[in-house]
């Protein structure tokens, strides 16, 4: 008998652990999500190459690209325009796989269209919530459901050989193994998201980050024009400090990705905002809405994994957004966990083996972007030169810009020379069940 493995969440990270753990020998997979459906909710992410490395593992790559663009360039802008540097990226950077701008929305119905067809649709049960559990003396979970009205009418509680905490960065799971946590800290700063249609001459055939440490904007295409479609689905996130916005205390710092504010309560702090000839306010303009989100994360945790249950994706080590690493790092755990199960017969060593090729390092990689990441250099470019410049090499020596950029690679295991061996994660035929 193969385990009945439990997922909470059918965010990314949840319905890719469903899809890996289905390739490694584990059919019997049910992923719960709170939300009713799958919608295409969210607006824009980066996926980089390691991710999509094991989405092309997972035999899902072809469809995620057909409503993606592959991101070839990223640029970091001063405030004032000036081009602080621009760096190749994805298979332009010599990586084998590309780097992926898409919609979550996007992402999320791929993997829930594969969860249905390879692992059968009662795989996926929408509209309920895991809503506590209890660790079992023989280290297995019980495991209590509620509807989204908080009723228990038709649910009982369940008793899965292993449980796997997918859901997101206000975790039940999470907190029921770490009871006192409470909500993720806020550094202050607001996010405003949202997508565009926008005319593709106008919208920047690359990714870009401008500001500085005040206020920052992240704008990237996320799908490609066509002939029966010839704008461009534009991305974009504009970070500034809570008190610096006037009406920001209404605010709720909670953490809810779906709280929509008008556009033009935010746009006057970006006018006049243009980098080679992509206008942020015109880009605003052509939103049809927005949404606000603290800048939260989660304190690093010294452990994942009681017994038979473990977290992954931002339940497990939720980062601030910087240098593209939510979706990305939630993927590489799905795989990295059922890699894992296939190799240790003992589930409890199989999640502790998880653990512990994962934590160190998402834990190097959450105090990392803490930092700010390689997005320092526009905080460096505009403490040295808050004016603007005429040659970026006299404000930052090219090899300490290459040298950030490469020190926050190798943190999150992204570098090229890495990623280019393969998966690490392919399970041998010998290990199958
Ligand atoms: C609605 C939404 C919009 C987002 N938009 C963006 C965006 O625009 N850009 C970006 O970079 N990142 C966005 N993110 C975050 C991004 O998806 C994650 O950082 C990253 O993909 C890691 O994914 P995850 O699966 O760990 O967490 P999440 O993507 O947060 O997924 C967690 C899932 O668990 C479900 N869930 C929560 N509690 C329970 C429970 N008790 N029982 C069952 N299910 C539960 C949630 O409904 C959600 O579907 C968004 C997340 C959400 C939930």
């Amino acid at each position: 008998m193969t385990p009945h493995i439990l997922i909470a969440g059918g965010g990314i990270a949840g319905l890719t652990a469903a899809l890996a753990l289905h390739a490694a020998g584990f059919p019997h997979v049910t992923v719960v999500e709170a939300a009713p459906g799958i919608r295409p909710v969210g607006a824009g992410l980066n996926l980089m190459p390691n991710a999509v490395r094991e989405l092309d593992a997972l035999g899902v790559l072809d469809e995620v690209e057909a409503g993606a663009v592959r991101t070839r360039e990223l640029r970091y802008y001063h405030r004032s325009g000036g081009l602080i540097s621009r760096e190749a990226r994805g298979l332009r950077a010599g990586y084998r796989w590309p780097q992926l701008s898409v919609h979550r929305g996007h992402l999320q119905f791929v993997l829930a269209e594969a969860v249905r067809e390879r692992l059968g649709p009662a795989a996926l049960v929408g509209g309920v919530r895991v809503s506590g559990l209890d660790l079992l003396p023989d280290g297995r979970p019980r495991v209590r459901l509620e509807h989204r009205d908080g009723a228990t009418r038709g649910l009982t509680s369940l008793r899965p050989d292993v449980l796997i905490g997918a859901d997101g960065i206000r975790s039940t799971v999470r907190a029921a193994l770490n009871p006192g946590e409470g909500e993720p800290p806020w550094n202050g700063m607001l996010v405003w998201r949202g997508v565009s249609r926008v005319d593709a001459r106008r919208a920047g055939s690359f990714m870009f980050i401008a500001g500085d440490d005040r206020q920052k904007a992240v704008v990237y295409p996320v799908s490609e024009p066509t002939l029966r479609r010839p704008d461009t689905l534009v991305n974009w996130a504009l970070a500034m400090p809570a008190d610096r916005i006037a009406n920001a205390s209404s605010t709720s710092t909670r953490g809810d990705w779906n709280r929509p504010v008008p556009v033009d309560s935010f746009l006057h702090h970006y006018e006049g905002w243009e980098f080679d000839g992509v206008s942020v306010p015109d880009v605003l303009r052509a939103a049809d809405g927005a949404f606000v989100y603290p800048m939260v994360d989660r304190e690093p945790l010294t452990r994942w994994t009681h017994g038979r249950t473990t977290l992954i994706g931002d339940a497990a080590h939720a980062m601030y957004p910087i240098g593209s690493n939510g979706a990305t790092q939630s993927i590489v755990d799905a795989r990295a966990l059922a890699h894992a199960m296939a190799l240790h017969r003992d589930p409890a060593e199989a999640l502790a083996a998880y653990e512990g090729e994962r934590r160190p390092a998402m834990t190097e990689l959450q105090r990392a972007n803490r930092r700010l990441g390689p997005e320092i250099v526009i905080n460096l470019a505009h403490r040295r030169a808050p004016g603007g410049f005429t040659d970026i090499d006299d404000v930052i020596p090219p090899h300490e810009r290459a040298d950030i950029a490469a020190r926050y690679a190798l943190t999150g295991a992204f570098d090229p020379a890495t990623v280019n061996l393969g998966s690490p994660y392919e399970v041998p035929v010998s290990a199958l069940p």
